[in-house]
């Protein structure tokens, strides 16, 4: 096997060369910009199953989906549907629609982890919110957190914080207040004694602590359901909350998320990415009675103008209206473990020092023979072999994430001929990144 020549970015580095001009760093989100990987970032022109073509035209199996929300793959026909059906009526009125309704049942009756919840615009938008609840219903203003957990850009929670941030070797932002840092905990992951400690040290000021479903931003760390389990005990015993960030692995997982795969029942649970079917959606919920403290029910304020915006609506019913039918989950999870399996049973035969992370429908390549729980097990040198790979997988037609310590995705569009086609390239890709 042999690297090939890089691909045609022609039109990728022109567009980028003018990005350069109208935005920070030529992007709209840091980690768009290749820094960690070879090449100008590639500019997307078009998106259909799970297939995504450049602006120079070249065609790549999709293992990024849009880092997440794209379960069904793109151009899914049943949520185009939707959103043209929604489109006819109006973009926006700020003003309820019937829509939000449907899609709110839709989930509340299908995932009994929430008995109420809140449409945002995003992500981060959902984690502050959840955040600000937290301290709200429990007058404390301490939050702890992990390292290695992402949880948007958050203020006080862009302490340490993974996903990007790691990618550019920081550790937390400019422009955050010492004062927010201060009133976040962050300690290492997998690790009950850091925890204790921490309420130890802080005795009744931790509102909350907040965890990814499965941290997903900085690799993919496994916690023990015992873990978790734990997480939730000791947060109970000190009347502290349990926020479970599911924006990657809510409706990812399965429908109930990552609260069902650990069996736990978390306070607050924050959602994004696929509850939007490919729009900007986010939401967070909880019981009735914590929800009731959200304005204009109670006193911790929260709004938005495109909140629970009619055309995003119809994007989240056409998707989650199609996770819901029987075997969905059973099905998508079977096929991707079968596919990392048989690059895992690649890199064993071959003697590789590789090993596949997954969960679900989501996996992480780390050049490691550890079983990686915590950020700081990753081996930051690792990521050098990632460079490589990354290279050589666009070379060979398969999109990965432009950053080693991004996971990957397969959705149901993800046919058995892609993911053969995947694998050779993957296995090829293998053998470039280990003879040399
Ligand atoms: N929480 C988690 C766990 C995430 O993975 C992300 C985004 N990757 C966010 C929050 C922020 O979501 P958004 O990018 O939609 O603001």
């Amino acid at each position: 096997t042999t690297s090939l020549p890089d691909i045609s970015r022609a039109q990728s580095a022109a567009l980028y060369e003018t990005a350069l001009h109208y935005f920070p760093g030529g992007v709209n989100s840091p980690v768009r910009a290749f820094k960690s990987v070879f090449g100008t970032p590639l500019f997307i022109k078009k998106g259909d199953g799970c297939t995504v073509w450049d602006a120079d035209g070249n065609q790549f199996v999709d293992f990024c989906c849009s880092w997440g929300p794209l379960i069904l793959g793109h151009n899914n026909p049943v949520v185009k549907q939707h959103v043209l059906q929604a489109i006819d009526s109006g973009m926006s009125f700020g003003a309820p629609t019937e829509l939000e309704n449907d899609l709110a049942s839709l989930i509340l009756s299908n995932n009994k982890k929430i008995e109420k919840l809140r449409f945002v615009s995003s992500g981060t938008e959902a984690v502050m919110s959840a955040i600000r609840l937290a301290r709200g219903y429990t007058k404390r203003d301490k939050i702890l957190k992990f390292d290695g957990c992402y949880h948007g850009h958050v203020d006080s929670l862009l302490v340490k914080a993974g996903s990007g941030l790691v990618t550019f070797g920081e550790t937390s932002s400019a422009g955050v207040p010492k004062g927010f840092a201060d009133e976040t905990i962050v300690i290492p992951l997998n690790d009950k004694e850091a925890v204790k400690a921490a309420f130890d040290q802080f005795p009744g000021q931790i509102a909350a602590v907040i965890i990814e479903g499965i941290p997903a931003n900085n690799g993919l760390l496994i916690q023990t359901k015992e873990y978790i389990q734990f997480l939730r005990e000791v947060t109970k015993t000190n009347q502290s909350l349990l926020i479970f960030d599911e924006v990657i692995t809510g409706f990812r997982l399965g429908f109930e998320g990552a609260a069902a795969y650990y069996d736990v029942n978390p306070d607050i649970i924050t959602y994004g990415k696929i509850i939007g079917g490919g729009m900007p959606v986010g939401a967070y919920g909880a019981s009735a009675e914590i929800m009731g403290h959200v304005s204009p029910e109670g006193s911790v304020y929260q709004a938005g103008t495109l909140s629970g915006n009619p055309v995003a609506m119809a994007a989240g019913i056409g998707q989650l209206s199609q996770l819901l039918q029987p075997g969905f989950y059973k099905k998508l999870n079977a096929k991707a473990a079968s596919f990392v399996e048989c690059i895992q049973e690649f890199a064993n035969n071959r003697g590789y020092k590789f090993k596949v992370f997954t969960a679900g429908s989501m996996f992480w390549f780390a050049f490691t023979d550890q079983n990686i729980q915590a950020a700081a097990e990753i081996d930051a040198s690792s990521m050098t072999y990632f460079k490589v790979m990354h290279r050589e997988l666009l070379n060979r037609g398969v999109y990965l994430g432009p950053s080693g310590y991004e996971i990957g995705f397969i959705s149901d569009a993800h046919t058995a001929a892609d993911l053969d086609k995947a694998k050779k390239a993957i296995f090829d890709s293998l053998d470039i990144v280990f003879l040399k």
